[in-house]
């Protein structure tokens, strides 16, 4: 059994790596076409949910059915995987496992596990072994760079919940090590002094945690490499990671939705274009949203599904030499999208980027932010800032500037309150510093 498991990996493990260094142009899109066909035609037999959606459309013509989003997913799960797996057995699984923090249990031989993506929707997910072997082979592919070494790889993971996704690769070449999110700090730090890993994994405000502790002196070693994942990291994150660390900080793009980019060796967020098919629709600024075709997946079919997240793509070529695309940055959540008010009585969209420079770049005093806004035209900033600046100066500043960029839109004066001290994260909650409330 454990044998066979390691024999499925092994082999997604050398087909990840082909296809890295090898598909690419009209090779790799015929690829794609066939997968997508197959899944598409799959879809269809199994899944009513997908049969009655597509009623009416050219199946052949994928590219442009129908989209699904995570609602409709949710909504019509029983119908929507091809097991016909109903909703209730998989969420009760899934509780039961978040409750007892054991999260072996599978229903009918399938993996279940609750998902958050990168900006914080949670949704249901199946995985038979099939698809455990092809996740867990290619991730071991495209993020262990270097191929294997004498001793064997250490990963430390911090999630919010374990996997059987992570327990499928136990063996001498590469051990996992979960970590809860819930684990208190110091118990962490003393854990990874004893585990040592080359590889550090966990949500960005996590890594900053730990960072804190290796400038007090309490972490008393440094990873090769960390790798963020769950939350959006924003640069001045990854600059103070890799500055405490002296480790490059990479990332890993993946939702319930499947697994969609990973870091190469040269720290650029590739698609994982032979996994997933990703249609780019633009949004205003630069900024494109995802509808995403998983190429792989059976048991739950992702096709032409609509993510909400927002992302910014770069166009320039890898120095790795692959010619799979770059994100440049992920954003947020489109419905995360702050509104100030034209002088017309419109309203008009502000990017998260744009209100984290707003704040970050009014003051150096300003060390960590909180964006709200309750209602357009309206923003509240949550501030922590250094012990030697005044808070009342750096709180002016943050006001000035935020008025400043917001007339510079042609958009009518703000109301801008500032509050001193962030709002707490509830533990294991994921940190969205721009928020649009209500
Ligand atoms: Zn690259």
């Amino acid at each position: 059994m454990r044998a066979a498991r390691l024999a499925g990996i092994a082999a997604e493990w050398v087909g990840a790596r082909w296809r890295w260094s090898r598909l690419r142009g009209p090779a790799l899109e015929r690829y794609r076409e066939r997968r997508a066909r197959a899944i598409v035609r799959l879809a269809l037999e199994r899944s009513p949910f997908y049969r009655a959606h597509w009623a009416g459309h050219d199946p052949d013509d994928w590219r442009s059915l129908p989209t699904v989003d995570k609602r409709g997913m949710m909504e019509h799960f029983g119908a929507f995987n091809t097991l016909g797996i109903p909703r209730d057995e998989a969420m009760e699984t899934a509780l039961r496992a978040e409750r007892t923090r054991d999260f072996t249990p599978t229903v009918r031989g399938v993996t279940v596990g609750l998902s958050s993506g990168t900006s914080g929707h949670r949704g249901l997910f199946l995985a038979s072994p099939r698809e455990q072997a092809v996740w867990a082979g290619t991730i071991l592919a495209r993020a262990l760079h270097g191929g294997f070494r004498r001793e064997g790889w250490r990963v430390a993971l911090f999630l919010r919940s374990n996997s059987n996704l992570y327990e499928s690769t136990d063996g001498t070449l590469i051990r996992f090590r979960w970590f809860d999110l819930m684990t208190p700090p110091t118990e962490a730090v003393a854990a990874l002094n004893a585990y040592r890993p080359h590889l550090l994994l966990g949500p960005p405000s996590l890594l900053g945690l730990l960072a804190d502790a290796r400038e007090r002196g309490e972490l008393r070693f440094a990873p090769e490499r960390l790798v963020s994942v769950a939350e959006v990291l924003e640069p001045q994150d990854r600059e103070r990671l890799e500055a405490v660390f002296g480790a490059p900080v990479h990332q890993v793009y993946q939702c319930t939705e499947g697994l969609l980019a990973v870091s190469c060796p040269a720290g650029s967020l590739h698609v994982q274009e032979d996994l997933v098919h990703l249609q780019l629709e633009p949004v205003g600024n630069g900024y494109v949203t995802p509808v995403v075709t998983d190429l792989r997946r059976v048991t739950q079919p992702i096709v032409r599904y609509r993510l909400n997240d927002l992302l910014r793509m770069d166009d320039a070529p890898c120095a790795c030499g692959s010619p799979w695309r770059v994100i440049r940055s992920i954003d947020g959540r489109c419905d995360d999208l702050l509104a100030f008010e034209q002088a017309d009585g419109g309203t008009r969209p502000f990017f998260p980027d744009t209100i984290r420079r707003m704040v970050l770049l009014a003051d150096g005093g300003v060390e960590d932010y909180q964006a709200f806004q309750d209602r357009p035209g309206h923003l509240r900033v949550h501030l922590a800032v250094s012990d030697d600046a005044p808070f009342d100066g750096v709180a002016r500043a943050v006001r000035a500037s935020a008025e400043s960029i917001v007339a510079g839109y042609g958009c009518r004066a703000p109301v801008v309150e500032v509050e001193r001290g962030l709002v707490p994260v509830a533990p294991g909650a994921k940190r969205r510093r721009v928020r649009r409330l209500g």
